[in-house]
């Protein structure tokens, strides 16, 4: 599949699902903006070592300023953006008992609102060259209903009302709006939080069909597929990438 220099824009690029995406963006033909508040010096080294082409700069999604100031930076350096995969998210573990209004409103900032953010920033000049794909993580919990996640679930939930929405605005104009959902997957996040003390790996496990632990590499093809040509007629859908978890 080749891009053929198109550009991709990856939020949460610097670990976990965004690193292995924008990697595979890249081997696609994409040249990568990558966005994130941590440096993504790995995710570039990967990127260069397979002879694409890349930068990164630090961005916090849920910042209206830092996504205007970003989308500055793609537009100066690769003139457009043609790809958004929004990936950059959060998701603490506590019940909504313990979360504290400052979580909640933190949880849907970085997780929801980047959405607007993002799309504010680089939506219109898809519309105007008439060809965009956008694509945004939601995740299985949306469906299972996780204990633990009051607010992430929310805001997962969230995601799949927006690509719906967004997809109806600009399919007209050759934009499509999808979005990937994931059931726990082996990231930096999910081995640093609790997940594993709590058992969370086994249990998922046990309930997918396909009995192993998801990794990014495993949404990478999902993700090369939506922002393909091949993709054009899909959009305002949301493709669970989980090994069967939500198959009942
Ligand atoms: P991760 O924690 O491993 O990586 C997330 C990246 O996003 C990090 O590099 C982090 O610095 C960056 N980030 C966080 N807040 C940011 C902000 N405000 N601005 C810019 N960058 C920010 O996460 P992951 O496990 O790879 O998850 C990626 C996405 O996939 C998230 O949206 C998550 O909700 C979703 N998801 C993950 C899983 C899972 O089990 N890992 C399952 C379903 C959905």
């Amino acid at each position: 599949m080749s891009a053929d220099g198109r550009v991709a824009v990856v939020t949460g690029g610097a670990a976990g699902i965004g690193q292995a995406c924008a990697a595979r963006l890249a081997r696609d033909g994409h040249r990568v903006a990558i966005a994130d508040l941590a440096p993504a010096a790995d995710t570039e080294e990967m990127i260069f070592g397979d002879g694409g082409e890349c930068f990164s700069a630090r961005c916090d999604v849920s910042d209206a300023a830092s996504v205007a100031a970003f989308a500055d930076a793609v537009h100066e350096r690769y003139g457009r953006c043609d790809v958004l995969l929004a990936c950059a998210g959060i998701y603490p573990v506590a019940h909504l008992s313990e979360t504290s209004w400052e979580l909640w409103r933190q949880v849907m900032s970085v997780n929801v609102d980047s959405l607007f953010h993002l799309a504010k920033a680089f939506v219109p000049g898809m519309v105007e060259r008439r060809f965009g794909r956008v694509i945004a993580i939601s995740s299985t919990v949306f469906h299972t209903g996780t204990p633990r996640f009051a607010a992430y679930t929310t805001s997962k939930g969230a995601v799949i009302g927006f690509v719906r929405a967004l997809a109806t605005e600009v399919g007209e104009a050759g934009v499509t709006v999808n979005s990937i959902a994931p059931s726990l997957t082996r990231t930096q996040g999910t081995t640093a939080g609790p997940q594993g003390e709590l058992g969370w790996f086994e249990f998922t496990r046990e309930l997918q069909a396909i009995k192993r632990t998801e990794e990014p590499a495993d949404l990478v093809g999902a993700v090369s597929f939506f922002a393909s040509d091949d993709a054009a007629f899909i959009t305002g859908q949301t493709l669970p990438v989980d090994g069967g978890l939500t198959r009942v």
